[in-house]
C-alpha cells in the first residue's frame, strides 16, 4: 500500500481490496490517532479504520439534532441495557476529543501505586510515565483558561465554593483561541480544541499514515502471529447503512476504537480470554440543575471550567483516587431539555427558565464491578449490563448534599435533583428529602462519558485480557491500546490518561 498520508472516504471513493499494511489502527480517537501517529513517524506502513465521517470547521453546524447524529456513536442515543444510563461517546474521525469537554485532569499519582500493588503493573511508575504525560499534554496545548473566559455558571459554583471555604480549582483545558461559543459538546467550528483532529492526525498524515473514514472494523481473524485480516464495510455518507466490503490484512492490529467498541469487536471477533467485555467501569455522572432569579446563560462560553474538588480523595487506600468532585457544565437546549425532569407543558414552562438554570455535574470515580457485562445478541445488538451498587447510590447522597449546599450558598432559589419525581431543595431545611434519592433503575439521566476497563490490562492472563504492553493474551499481535486497558479509574476525565498511554505503549510498540 502507499506511504503517502490522506483522508479517504470510504462512502464516496470504496476502496477494491484487499489491501495489505503493515499495522491497521481500528479508531481514530486520542488513542488510536497518537499511536498511528508515532507509528508513522518511525516509518511503519499505517492505515486507520474509522467509521465516523471527517467533520470541522463549518461542517461543524451547532445544530443539536443533526450534530449527535453525526458526531456521537448510535448517534447519541446509546445506553445501558435497562436505559438507566447514556453510555455517550464519539464517532467521527478524532473520536470523542472533537465532542468533549476539553477538561485536561491526569492521572493522580496515587492510582499508578494501586496499579502496581493491585494489577501487577509493575512498571506503572510516576516517572515511567513522566515523559509520556509530558508528551500528552504538550499535544494537549494544556493550560489553565483565563478568568475572562469563566461564564457566569462557572463563577457561580466558585462563589458558592469561596463562601463555604472548600476546595476548588479552575481546570486545565485544551483549548486555544476560544471565542466562548459554547458548543464545545457539538464540536468546535473554530477549531479551537487541541484535539485528535487538529494535532495527531494532520502530523500522522505528514508522517505516511492514510486514514479512511466511513470504514466501520466488523471482524479480526488471527492467520497467524504475523498475519490478521480485518474484514470491513464501508458507510453511506450519513454512516447509518453499510455498503460495501473490504479486506485488509495486517502484520499487526491496534485496537482503539473506545472502551466499549473496543470489546465488542473483540467479542464479535472471538478474540481474547474470559475478562473481554467484563468486570469494566462507566464512571457514572449525575447532571443537577439550579435556579438562579438572575440570568445564568450557561450556553454562553465554555461549559466546564470550574471543579469543586473538596471532596476527592486522592490517597484512598484501596482505590489511590476516590470521592467524588463537582462541576459547573452548561448545555444546548437539546441536551438540557432531554435532562430536565418534565415533558410537556411542566417540560416546557422548566425551559423557559433555561436562561436562569446552572448546571453541574457530580463525577465519582468508579470501581471495577462483577456485574457489568457487555454481551452481543443473537440480533448482533450491543448489551450493556451494569448497574449501580450501594456505596455509589451512598456517595451520590453525598455529593447531591454538597451540590445543593454550594448552590444554595452561591445563592440559587432552588437545586433541583432530575429524578422521576424531582427532588426540590429550596434551604438546607430540605436536605431530609435526600432520603428520596433513590437512583432506581431509569429515574434519573446518568451520563457516562468515560467508559474504561473492558480489556484490562495485567500481569497474567488469569486475571486480566492483556498483558502490560496492552497485547491481548493469546492473540500475539493484536494490541489494545485505549482506556479499555485501564484496571480502575486513573481520573476523574479521561482523555489526558488514555493520551499519555498511548504515548507510552507507542514506545514499547516500536522499541520491541
Ligand atoms: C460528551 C463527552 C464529554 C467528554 N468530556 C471530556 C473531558 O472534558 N475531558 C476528558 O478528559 N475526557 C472527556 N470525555 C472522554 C474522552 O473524550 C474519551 O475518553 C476519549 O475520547 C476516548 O478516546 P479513545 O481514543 O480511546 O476513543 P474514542 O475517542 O471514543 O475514539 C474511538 C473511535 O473509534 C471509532 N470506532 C469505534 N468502533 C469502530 C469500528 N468497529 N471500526 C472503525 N472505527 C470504530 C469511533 O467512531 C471513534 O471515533 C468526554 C466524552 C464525551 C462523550
Ligand atoms: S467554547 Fe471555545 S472551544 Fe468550545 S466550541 Fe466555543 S470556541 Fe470552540
Amino acid at each position: 500500500m502507499s506511504r503517502l498520508g490522506a483522508i479517504v472516504d470510504l462512502s464516496k471513493e470504496p476502496l477494491a481490496g484487499p489491501l495489505s499494511v503493515e499495522y491497521c489502527v481500528i479508531g481514530s480517537g486520542p488513542a488510536g490517532a497518537t499511536a498511528a501517529r508515532a507509528l508513522g513517524r518511525a516509518g511503519k506502513e499505517v492505515l486507520v479504520l474509522e467509521e465516523g465521517a471527517d467533520r470541522v470547521g463549518p461542517a461543524l453546524t451547532q445544530r443539536d439534532g443533526e450534530m449527535y447524529d453525526q458526531l456521537y456513536m448510535d448517534r447519541g442515543g446509546r445506553s445501558t441495557a435497562d436505559l438507566s444510563i447514556a453510555v455517550l461517546s464519539g464517532r467521527v474521525l478524532g473520536g470523542g476529543s472533537v465532542i468533549n469537554a476539553s477538561d485536561v485532569v491526569p492521572i493522580h499519582p496515587s492510582v499508578l501505586d494501586v496499579w502496581q500493588r493491585r494489577f501487577g503493573l509493575a512498571d506503572y511508575t510516576v516517572q515511567a510515565l513522566a515523559e509520556d504525560e509530558a508528551a500528552a499534554l504538550a499535544d494537549l496545548s494544556a493550560s489553565r483558561p483565563d478568568d475572562s473566559l469563566l461564564n457566569r455558571n462557572n463563577t457561580l459554583l466558585r462563589d458558592g465554593c469561596h463562601k463555604l471555604g472548600w476546595r476548588g480549582e479552575v481546570m486545565l483545558h485544551n483549548r486555544v483561541g476560544c471565542a466562548g461559543l459554547g458548543t464545545c459538546l457539538l464540536g468546535c467550528p473554530l477549531s479551537a480544541k487541541r484535539n485528535a483532529r487538529i494535532v495527531p492526525i494532520p502530523q500522522a498524515i505528514e508522517g505516511g499514515v492514510r486514514f479512511l473514514t466511513r470504514a466501520r472494523a466488523l471482524r479480526i481473524e488471527q492467520l497467524g502471529a504475523d498475519r490478521k485480516r480485518i474484514t470491513v464495510r464501508s458507510l453511506d455518507e450519513r454512516g447509518y447503512h453499510e455498503q460495501h466490503h473490504l479486506t485488509i490484512e495486517a502484520k499487526r492490529v491496534i485496537i482503539a476504537a473506545g472502551a466499549i467498541a473496543s470489546a465488542q469487536l473483540l467479542r464479535r471477533s472471538g478474540l481474547g480470554n474470559q475478562h473481554v467485555g467484563r468486570g469494566f467501569l462507566l464512571q457514572p455522572q449525575l447532571p443537577i440543575a439550579a435556579s438562579f432569579a438572575e440570568p445564568v446563560r450557561c450556553f454562553e462560553g465554555i461549559p466546564q471550567t470550574y471543579a469543586v474538588t473538596q471532596f476527592e480523595e486522592l490517597q484512598h487506600p484501596v482505590h489511590g483516587f476516590w470521592g467524588f468532585r463537582i462541576e459547573a457544565i452548561g448545555g444546548t437546549p437539546g441536551i438540557v431539555a432531554t435532562m430536565l425532569p418534565a415533558i410537556g407543558a411542566a417540560g416546557q414552562r422548566l425551559m423557559q427558565r433555561y436562561p436562569h438554570i446552572a448546571g453541574a455535574l457530580l463525577l465519582h470515580p468508579d470501581a471495577p464491578r462483577d456485574d457489568s457485562i457487555l454481551s452481543i445478541e443473537r440480533n448482533g445488538r450491543l448489551q450493556i449490563h451494569y448497574q449501580l451498587d450501594a456505596e455509589q447510590v451512598t456517595r451520590f447522597r453525598q455529593s447531591v448534599e454538597a451540590a445543593v449546599r454550594v448552590y444554595l450558598a452561591a445563592g440559587a432559589e432552588e437545586v433541583l435533583v432530575p429524578q422521576t419525581p424531582p427532588l426540590s431543595f429550596r434551604s438546607l431545611g430540605d436536605l431530609p428529602k435526600l432520603a428520596g434519592l433513590t437512583l432506581r433503575p431509569a429515574s434519573v439521566p446518568l451520563i457516562s462519558a468515560h467508559q474504561m476497563g473492558t480489556v484490562k490490562m495485567g500481569a497474567s492472563p488469569a486475571t486480566a485480557a492483556c498483558s502490560p504492553d496492552g497485547e491481548l493474551y493469546g492473540a500475539p499481535g493484536v494490541f489494545v491500546l485505549d482506556s479499555s486497558l485501564f484496571p480502575s479509574s486513573p481520573s476523574s476525565h479521561i482523555m489526558t490518561p488514555i493520551l499519555t498511554l498511548a504515548h507510552h505503549l507507542s514506545r514499547r510498540l516500536l522499541s520491541r
